[in-house]
């Protein structure tokens, strides 16, 4: 790692002298503010945040940043899980939460232009009247840079695709302050090299998105979701194995376990079966056909109960539950803290995965709450334990280790959605072996003074 310049009373002058004086701040609260993310990694206190208007003004602070070795961390709406946006070197922070406008709906190519700090509920709200959505649905209200940098996705993403399916052509600002445009319009494009894929899933380590244009999709007219719940995991993991195997596309495939189940039930007061849950949707013209298919699955595989999740709001309902299962969580154990566990595997090796979590966590005598986008090979986990307690923590991080390294041994990744940050370097090292160097040769290339977002994805 560089050396690094602290912030002086002079950087800040000429700081305040490219933005405006309210947009560069070294007040104690916004530092506070930016020091820490969703996750449980430590806080970090940058020694200032800025709030860019531009792209020209992202273009200026990055070449004076680049010119005086001052690491930039962009910041989009704080959730990430694993570190992602922290200013672990301190530094800027450069918050785009005011660069968050909707440049341009083309709603005939079903395409949108915006700015990186439009969160996805109100790009969402905003496309309502035009009968079109942008598909990936982390469970947060992120931005859309910072969806972009983590390659986030959600429960759609087994119908539509991540954040980088989703993402047709980015404005990027690099680390010398040079401006660039990757991607087309175009829907398809083979013209050499991949760099809109490259900077989507970078974590803000190679370049800042100052505009993005994203591919939209029609609102459904009707969806159909069914509960199914099991009398054991092992039947309720098989049915999605083989749900997926069976050529359904279902446009949400989730599993959810017994004590996640119950905590909904408790916190959200949703009438539900306590078992290991299948939560099954289908949108779309053909969905009445999917849904009985996906049905005679489950029941083959000796589902217990079966709930429809009749009209619009009662499936709202549901999902809007499924999405707060971390702060059901939180409520359920007050004062204690969750580590969350993001990994995925090929669809095959899902049940393997999660029974292999089962049991470490009861070999750790440790309660962990375990669902995920389970149509993807997506698991989660959040396991609770004492913040402060060193031995809770240790048989939380031994647990952690032993299933992110199986589902790498697995032929899967050590994290699906939540990105590197700083919690999942160790792990990715044996998971891409030489590619990670090339990776690193590319880091090299793109920021040679490695300001932009240092002590993420790679280990020093
Ligand atoms: C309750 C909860 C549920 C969640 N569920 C999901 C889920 O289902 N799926 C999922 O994928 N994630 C989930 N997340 C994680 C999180 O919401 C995502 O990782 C999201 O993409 C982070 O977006 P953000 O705007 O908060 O970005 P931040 O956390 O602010 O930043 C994320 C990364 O993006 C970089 N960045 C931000 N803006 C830019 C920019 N303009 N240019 C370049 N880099 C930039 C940052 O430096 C950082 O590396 C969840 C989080 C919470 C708290």
């Amino acid at each position: 790692m560089p050396t690094y310049t602290r912030l002086t009373d002079e950087h800040i002058a000429q700081l305040t002298a490219m933005l405006d004086p309210e947009r560069v701040s070294v007040k104690a609260a916004d530092l506070d503010q930016h020091s820490r993310d969703q996750s449980f990694h430590e806080a970090h206190l940058p020694e200032a945040v800025i709030w860019p208007e531009s792209t020209e003004e992202v273009s200026r602070v990055l070449r004076f940043a680049n010119a005086n070795l001052i690491p930039v961390t962009a910041w989009g709406a704080g959730t990430s899980l694993e570190g992602n946006s922290l200013a672990v070197y301190g530094g800027i922070v450069m918050d785009f939460s005011r660069m968050n406008r909707i440049l341009n709906v083309r709603a005939e190519d079903f395409q949108v232009d915006v700015q990186p700090g439009l969160t996805r509920l109100e790009l969402n709200k905003a496309l309502q009247r035009y009968g079109l959505f942008f598909t990936p649905e982390p469970g947060a209200n992120a931005s859309i840079g910072g969806m972009i940098a983590n390659n986030a996705s959600g429960i759609k993403t087994i119908k539509y695709g991540a954040t980088k399916d989703n993402v047709l052509r980015l404005e990027v600002v690099q680390a010398n302050g040079d401006v660039l445009h990757v991607g087309t319009r175009a829907r398809k494009d083979s013209s050499g090299y991949d760099l809109l894929h490259l900077f989507v899933g970078s974590e803000g380590t190679l370049g800042l998105v100052t505009e993005a244009t994203l591919k939209l999709e029609p609102l459904p007219a009707n969806y159909s979701a069914t509960l199914a719940a099991f009398r054991a995991i092992e039947p309720a993991i098989q049915t999605v194995v083989d749900i997926v195997g069976a050529g359904l596309e279902p446009s949400a495939l989730e599993f959810v376990d017994t004590e996640t189940i119950r905590a909904l039930r408790l916190d959200k007061g949703l009438d539900l079966v306590e078992a290991p849950t299948l939560i099954v949707e289908f949108n779309g013209t053909s969905d009445s056909e999917g849904l009985v298919s996906a049905q005679a699955i489950c029941e083959q595989n000796g589902a217990i109960n079966f709930r429809a999740a009749s009209g619009l709001e009662e499936r709202n309902r549901l999902w809007e539950a499924r999405h707060h299962t971390y702060e059901s969580l939180l409520r359920q154990h007050p004062g204690k803290a969750q580590q969350i566990v993001d990994v995925c595997v090929p669809i095959s090796r899902y049940p393997e995965i999660v029974l292999y979590a089962n049991d470490v966590l009861t070999e750790h005598g440790l309660l962990g709450y375990k669902f995920g986008h389970a149509g993807d090979g997506n698991l989660h986990i959040n396991i609770i334990h004492e913040p402060d307690s060193a031995a809770d923590i240790e048989r939380v991080q031994a647990a952690y280790a032993l299933i992110v390294e199986r589902a790498i041994d697995l032929e899967g990744t050590a994290t699906g959605e939540h990105g590197v940050g700083i919690g999942k370097r160790k792990f990715i090292v044996r998971q891409h072996g030489q590619a990670l160097n090339v990776m690193r040769q590319i880091k090299d290339l793109l920021d040679p003074n490695g300001i932009l977002n240092p002590g993420k994805i790679f280990l020093e």
